[in-house]
């Protein structure tokens, strides 16, 4: 698992909301991690917990609001650089203080939805510069930004908010309780120069998706028997995932993955079979057989990339990059 990838499950593991698998890669994770360890008890300080009461049933309120740094914390830090660097620092401090509504051009704002965990992050555009999300009433959230401290630890200048969808009209609550979202409901994100609407259904879709998986975590194999079956087994590189071939269209699949938290990924692997009766033909699911043509390929779709194996290759029992070994 990646580091970034881990630190963006870090809001919702803070607050308890990520499942029980996910708690074991992240700890898997920050066992070996020292980068990791130290940002998350860097995060775990610079919680500000949202506890408004819900108003009403309908409202979406499980978001939880991250700042990077408490106001008192930045003084802290500054008192201590205040010795060293005396009345520059002194003067800049006022400078510092300050916080202003975010222009969207300086945001880049980004989504990662999985394992039923919807998580934006709003990473500051320019330099020196941190941002924090303000909740506000009826789902919205104000984005604001503020200068970096110099000399300061390097905190992580972004603003996440994410909460956890149970189902696709239901949200994980910051009190534990569940919560029934309509599909109009949207996210309002405030800007200086705009706002933007997220639709909340839309998220929970996103998130209660299995995601596409990305080649690199994935070794594909293949083998051809007697009878001219031809089987592609697809394993997961990583542990605690599997993996399903998913039929997307004609002579075309996709390889979704799944975070199940167990077993090797030997045993975690999908398998997807070609019935060739003879070199030109092959069987189809429901019994029927099919010509194929000279330029037929069966097609691969992974998240970063869509990769196309010729029939004849299949035939051959060969995977194309496969010639050495024959
Ligand atoms: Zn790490």
């Amino acid at each position: 698992m990646k580091c970034e990838v881990i630190r963006d499950l870090f809001p919702s593991y803070i607050d308890g909301l990520t499942s029980e698998e996910s708690n074991e890669l992240i700890e898997e994770h920050l066992e070996e991690c020292r980068e990791c360890r130290e940002y998350l008890d860097d995060m775990k300080e610079d919680i500000v917990q949202e506890n408004q009461p819900v108003k009403n049933k309908e409202a979406v309120k499980p978001f939880r609001k991250l700042r990077q740094k408490t106001r008192r914390k930045i003084f802290l830090t500054a008192g201590g650089a205040v010795l060293v660097c005396g009345l520059i620092f002194g003067r800049g401090l006022l400078y510092y203080g300050r916080s202003w509504t975010a222009n969207s051009e300086d945001v880049k704002m980004t989504i990662e939805a999985q394992g039923g965990i919807a998580t934006l992050r709003f990473a500051p555009e320019k330099k020196n510069c941190k941002l924090n999300a303000e909740a506000g009433e009826d789902n919205t959230i104000t984005i604001v930004e503020s200068k970096q401290i110099p000399f300061a630890k390097t905190y992580n200048p972004n603003a996440y908010w994410s909460c956890t969808f149970i189902d696709e009209d239901t949200v994980m609550g910051i009190d534990g309780q569940n919560m029934d979202f309509s599909e109009d409901q949207v996210l309002t994100i405030k800007y200086e120069d705009r706002t933007e609407t997220i639709s909340i259904g839309e998220l929970a879709s996103q998130a209660l998706e299995n995601p596409v998986a990305q080649s690199e975590d994935v070794k594909m194999t293949l083998e051809k028997d007697d009878t001219g079956t031809v089987t592609l087994g697809f394993f997961p590189e990583l542990m605690g995932v599997s993996l399903k071939v998913e039929d997307t269209g004609e002579n075309q699949i996709l390889i979704r993955q799944y975070y199940d938290g167990q077993g090797e990924p030997v045993e975690n692997g999908a398998f997807y079979t070609v019935d060739f009766i003879d070199e030109n033909t092959i069987r189809l699911s429901d019994g029927t057989e099919r010509k194929l043509s000279q330029d037929d390929v069966l097609t691969i779709e992974y998240e970063d990339k869509t990769e196309e194996i010729a029939f004849s290759d299949l035939w051959e029992g060969s995977l194309p990059g496969d010639e050495q070994e024959g």
